[in-house]
């Protein structure tokens, strides 16, 4: 990109918008329950196995085992919360999954990562007052469950529609109408992604901290039948309170 950019703008110009996958601080969220992906890697049993991903439930959480060539595999868990010790969470769910079988080994490490859904509060705001506007794309902008597969995807649609953004407002269409009708297309595919999540996770799960998680999709979801957006910075949906790790 860097290259095809060229020597870019050098006209001392401040820019009309800025576009960042970054957009920093946890406030700017607003965010549907605490969940996070237990993520390490370890080798198959049976390295030959390569073309193969699998999936399977426990009480705790799902559980994932992708592929990644030279007989590893990537294994990945969603629990209902904080883990203080991601690799003997992971290592337990593995075991009561039955995906353990497949591998030589549980994960030796591993990293506990946020990963309920979120949407920025302000993801698009018009340029105004000799100052540029900005434009945040990618996970900081829409962050989907990892178990819909779809995060790149969503990456890429939000920097094309930015794109679409910048390119038609330099065609003379309003910023202020681009802008709402970017924050409007993002918080439709939130809260779709939303519903989903609720019709899965309300099927699979039914511990007291996964019914706190689904209690937060439902919040979310509720709140914005009644008009209040989550993507609303003046009604925003708080995040639920912080509760012990499920070990
Ligand atoms: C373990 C794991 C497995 C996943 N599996 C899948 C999958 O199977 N399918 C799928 O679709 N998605 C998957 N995802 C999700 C996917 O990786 C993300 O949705 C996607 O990478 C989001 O893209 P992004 O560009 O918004 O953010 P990122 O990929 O995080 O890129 C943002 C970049 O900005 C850089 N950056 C941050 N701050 C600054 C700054 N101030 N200045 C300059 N640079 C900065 C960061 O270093 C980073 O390189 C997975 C994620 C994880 C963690």
């Amino acid at each position: 990109m860097r290259e095809r950019l060229g020597a870019g703008d050098l006209s001392g110009e401040p820019a009309a918008w800025t576009v960042t996958a970054a957009p920093g601080g946890r406030a700017v969220h607003a965010q549907a329950g605490r969940r996070r992906l237990l993520t390490g890697t370890a080798p198959l049993r049976r390295p030959r196995e390569q073309d193969t991903a699998r999936l399977d439930c426990t009480g705790l959480g799902w559980v994932h085992l992708t592929p990644l060539g030279r007989g590893n595999c990537l294994v990945q868990a969603m629990v209902p919360g904080p883990a203080e010790d991601p690799a003997g969470l992971l290592a337990r769910l593995l075991a009561e999954s039955g995906l353990a079988s497949g591998l030589r080994r549980a994960p030796r490490t591993a990293a506990a990562l946020e990963a309920a859904p979120r949407i920025h509060r302000a993801p698009a705001v018009p340029p105004a007052a000799g100052r540029g506007g900005l434009l945040v794309v990618g996970a900081g902008a829409l962050r989907q469950d990892p178990l819909s597969g779809t995060g790149t995807a969503q990456a890429l649609r939000t920097a094309i529609l930015a794109a679409a953004v910048v390119d038609a407002a330099a065609a003379g269409t309003s910023a202020s109408a681009l802008c709402a009708h970017y924050a409007h297309r993002l918080r439709a595919a939130h809260l779709d992604h939303l519903a989903t999540c609720l019709r899965l996770y309300a099927a699979a799960f039914g511990s007291a901290a996964w019914r706190d998680e689904i209690d937060a999709t439902r919040r979310a979801l509720r709140r914005a039948a009644a008009g209040t957006l989550p993507g609303r910075s003046d009604r925003a949906v708080a995040e639920p309170p912080q509760e012990p790790p499920p070990r």
